[in-house]
């Protein structure tokens, strides 16, 4: 069975117009979350990474995962006002939204090669925001992996000079 056959497809959430990929239908078989990880770590085998880096709540999901696969460490990158210590922040616009994102001061050091993950790339605001606090801590972005792509949204258009690297594609 194909991976993306796990994906369950949601008409109009959270709101009319949007069609969401819920990856908890794959999360929760381990069987596929296992090949997910498998797979995209296949895919970014030829980068450099020290660290990975993820946006909450489902960057960790898959972010997180695919370090330990790698045996690199992870940073979290979280909504305003989560994480305990020295923040610097950036304010974004979602799909459906706006939000600020925010991520530990110590938690990149300079010239570190960063991979930056999450579940889906949409219009590529929140991965967007991602490469510029990585950046602001002197980081550099070596790639943003996914387990989905809406191609559509030309999402990778906002990161042009970052290879995007995804498993799965909608139009
Ligand atoms: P973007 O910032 O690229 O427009 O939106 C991507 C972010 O919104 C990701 O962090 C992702 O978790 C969330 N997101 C937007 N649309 C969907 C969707 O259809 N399915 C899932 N699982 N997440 C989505």
């Amino acid at each position: 069975m194909d991976l993306k056959d796990s994906i369950r497809v949601i008409p109009d959430f959270p709101q009319v117009g949007i069609s969401f990929k819920d990856i908890t239908t794959l999360l929760k078989d381990g069987d596929k979350y296992r090949q997910a990880i498998d797979e995209l770590k296949a895919l970014v085998s030829h980068l450099q990474i020290d660290v990975i880096a993820g946006p909450e709540a489902r960057g960790f999901v898959v972010g997180a995962p695919l370090a330990y696969a790698l045996g690199v460490g992870f940073v979290p990158i979280r909504k305003s006002g989560k994480l305990p210590y020295e923040t610097i922040e950036v304010g974004y616009d979602l799909e459906y939204g706006k939000d600020k994102l925010a991520v530990h001061t110590d938690a990149i050091k300079p010239g570190q090669k960063v991979l930056i993950a999450d579940d889906l790339l949409a219009t590529g605001g929140t991965i967007a925001t991602s490469v510029s606090l990585v950046e602001q801590l002197g980081g550099k972005v070596v790639g943003a992996a996914f387990l989905i792509e809406l191609v559509e949204l030309a999402g990778r258009n906002k990161l042009s000079d970052i290879e995007v690297i995804s498993l799965m594609t909608y139009e």
